[in-house]
């Protein structure tokens, strides 16, 4: 006979936030083909290099198979049970000398709800702290902070539908094109037909091609240049009074603020020309359904969370947000589950819901469910954990799935503070370069390989179904933790995937319309759903904003400047973040025949700065920051302007991100990886 029917498994993909249902269909247990799903909430057909086509890792030979530990400084294959056996030893011994907070972990969001649901339960009830974390510490913290102190709630306010009734697109600090091809497909469509397109960029991004106005601020002054906009939206009598008397607080504190952002004031702060920004002000202003669509150029910064709300500060002067008029103000997730990892209460202050672990409410209703007490205290953010790993107070660190050595900045110091701890655990699909420090290193199964649900940047629940078996003695992180509970002689319950989103549920009143059965019947539903009546509310807060007295809050934060900033010495801006073909650290599409269409993480550097500093097209660079150096190759762009570059760090053994700072956000942590100071010479 012929070969065997292909089996057809309907999934969502693991690569970004935009949550695409693809169709796997499988012979033999190798994927045939990965094809979009027509009924896919968001792609509606549509995929892009990355999710249809970058699956080769799957079969790749260097794919983690059986655990390893570290015996005489080197990584041997072990059993199950020695792993097991080693790593409750080492927790208990890490509990033993400093107590429960002397043992953290950083949660993925690339594992699904289930699993941070279990690894948040893990570290709350089996280990008694509250040190979990997960990457949104490196992205969109300061998306949570800023729309919950603005909105209420941790999440965009609108459904991406809505978007096809906007007017006038603001798209700041993003490059859906490349780093969300499929939104990115979707706004270019709107735009070619006549959707107004205002880009804020410092660089000529894919969209900033067809923007009515692209505005080019310095990295670092967006606050400025929102302040900016919204002194013109005032003056220019463009803000919804009747609104903002309804529904907002907080307007004769940012006026008086206002008073200081004149237009002429902010082209000097930001480089913006003041005619630039009223076209944008009023194109803005006077749009019937307006949308602010942003990305981590907004949030990636010392003053991250200020920028965050001076955006809002924007929906809000417009009465653009909780209305029928606009389309509010949305975050572009990055990774495919950043928002579902927060959501499950992998945080350090955050039980699942986005009850405080400070609250004695939230506390009661998860230590009813649970059975078990939990911290008070909040726990450690990312950072501190390695600071606390090089000050010898923590132990132990358990990471699933991030590769804190090749993404966090000051790499230099991350490789210290693992190297410091008595015990490093690390789940992977691959030896990645924090997985070569760690004691024990355990083998994962892929999102191709496991069953759960992720939530995506417009926080729809998608399921996500199991199309393959893992390899070799690979197991699923939901397997792992329950495995180490058990060596630690502790029952988490939930057996199933299943029954862990209906146990979170119980514990997050947000998701307790939320099952696998149901989505399995019905495909998508946003949060919040509270009960499994409810259709889900993609639009939020129509009647009232979920802040506790039901109203909106500008905020009144001053433009503050960047940790730090060209000199004579690092005279030039390095900016970083993603290109089409590949995803973060590249882990899964570097080794994929992605690596042909993109084979180096590369600087693109303006033609006069080549000149300057004596670059050429093609040929090696020495980048060096007040940390360290990296050698990349130059590429010719016109894409930056001078004084400016910009890479990715998708190709680890550039080192791209011992270039970067410590410097974070002042209110939530996240680093600022949009500004580093840095000289640049050839090789
Ligand atoms: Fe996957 Fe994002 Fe590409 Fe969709 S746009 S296929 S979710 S990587």
């Amino acid at each position: 006979g012929g070969p065997a029917a292909a089996e057809r498994t309907v999934t969502t993909c693991g690569y970004c936030g935009v949550g695409c249902s693809l169709e796997v269909l499988t012979r033999d247990d190798q994927v045939a083909a990965v094809l979009p799903d027509h009924n896919g909430p968001v792609n509606r057909g549509h995929a892009c290099v990355k999710g249809r086509f970058a699956h080769g890792f799957l079969g790749s030979p260097e794919r983690l198979t059986r655990p390893l530990l570290r015996r005489d400084g080197r990584l041997e294959p072990v059993t199950w049970k020695e792993a097991l056996e080693y790593i409750a030893r080492g927790l208990r011994d890490a509990v033993a000398a400093g107590g429960p907070d002397a043992v953290a972990a950083i949660s993925s969001a690339r594992a699904t709800n289930e699993e941070n649901y279990l690894a948040q339960k893990f570290m709350r009830v089996a280990i008694g702290t509250n040190n979990i974390d997960n990457c949104s510490r490196l992205c969109h913290a300061p998306s949570s902070a800023g729309l919950i102190a603005a909105f209420g709630l941790s999440g965009g306010t609108d459904t991406f539908d809505d978007v096809e009734t906007a007017d006038c697109l603001l798209v700041v600090g993003a490059n859906p094109v490349e780093a969300h091809p499929v939104v990115g497909a979707r706004l270019l469509q709107k735009v070619l037909r006549g959707t107004r397109l205002i880009v804020a960029d410092p660089r000529t991004v894919g969209l900033a091609r067809y923007a009515d106005v692209h505005l080019r601020p310095r990295p670092g002054t967006n606050v400025a240049l929102f302040h900016g906009l919204a002194h013109t939206l005032w003056a220019e009598g463009l803000a919804d009074e009747e609104f903002l008397r309804r529904r907002a607080d907080g307007l004769p504190e940012l006026l008086d603020l206002l008073t200081g952002y004149p237009p002429d004031r902010v082209e000097a702060l930001t480089g913006v020309p003041a005619e630039d920004l009223v076209a944008v002000a009023r194109l803005y202003g006077r749009a019937e359904r307006p949308a602010i669509i942003y990305g981590l150029g907004v949030t990636e910064h010392l003053h991250g969370t200020d920028g965050v709300r001076a955006l809002a500060n924007l929906a809000i002067l417009r009465g653009a947000v909780g209305t029928e008029r606009g389309f509010g103000i949305n975050p572009l997730r990055g990774q495919n589950n950043v928002q579902g990892a927060s959501d499950m209460g992998a945080l350090p202050d955050i039980l699942p819901g986005y009850g405080k672990v400070t609250d004695p409410l939230a506390r009661a209703r998860a230590e009813h469910v649970w059975g078990a007490p939990v911290p008070t205290r909040p726990g450690m953010r990312i950072p501190e954990m390695f600071a606390a790993a090089r000050a010898g107070t923590l132990k132990a660190l358990w990471i699933m799935g991030e590769d804190v050595c090749a993404t966090d900045p000051d790499g230099t110091r991350v490789a210290e503070a693992l190297d410091a701890c008595s015990l490093v655990v690390c789940q992977e699909l691959f030896l990645s370069q924090t997985a070569q420090r760690a004691h024990v290193v355990l083998p994962v199964a892929s999102w191709l390989e496991k069953d759960g649900t992720f939530v995506n940047f417009d926080r729809r629940f998608q399921r996500v179904r199991p199309a393959l078996t893992p390899p070799g003695e690979a197991k699923t992180d939901f397997a792992i933790v329950h495995a180490m509970a058990s060596a630690l002689d502790v029952d988490l319950g939930c057996r199933t995937p299943a029954e862990a989103l209906a146990e979170c549920g119980r514990v997050a009143p947000l998701f307790a319309g939320v099952s696998h059965e149901r989505l399995d019947r019905e495909g998508a539903v946003a949060w919040p759903c509270p009960d499994s009546d409810c259709p889900g509310e993609a639009k939020l807060y129509k009647e009232r904003f979920a802040t506790p007295d039901g109203r909106a809050k500008l905020a009144a934060c001053p433009y503050l400047p960047p940790g730090e900033s060209p000199d004579d010495h690092y005279p030039v801006i390095l900016v970083t973040g993603r290109r089409w073909a590949h995803y973060n650290s590249g882990g899964m599409t570097r080794r994929t025949d992605n690596i042909r269409l993109d084979g180096t993480d590369r600087l693109d550097v303006h033609p006069a700065d080549a000149a300057r500093y004596g670059l050429r097209d093609g040929h090696p660079v020495t980048v060096e920051s007040r940390r360290g150096r990296a050698t990349l190759t130059v590429k010719l762009s016109d894409e930056m302007v001078p004084g400016q570059v910009f890479c990715a760090f998708h190709f680890p053994s550039s080192g791209v991100n011992i270039l970067t700072s410590a410097h974070a956000d002042t209110i939530t942590s996240c680093p600022e990886y949009k500004v580093t100071a840095v000289r640049l010479a050839p090789v």
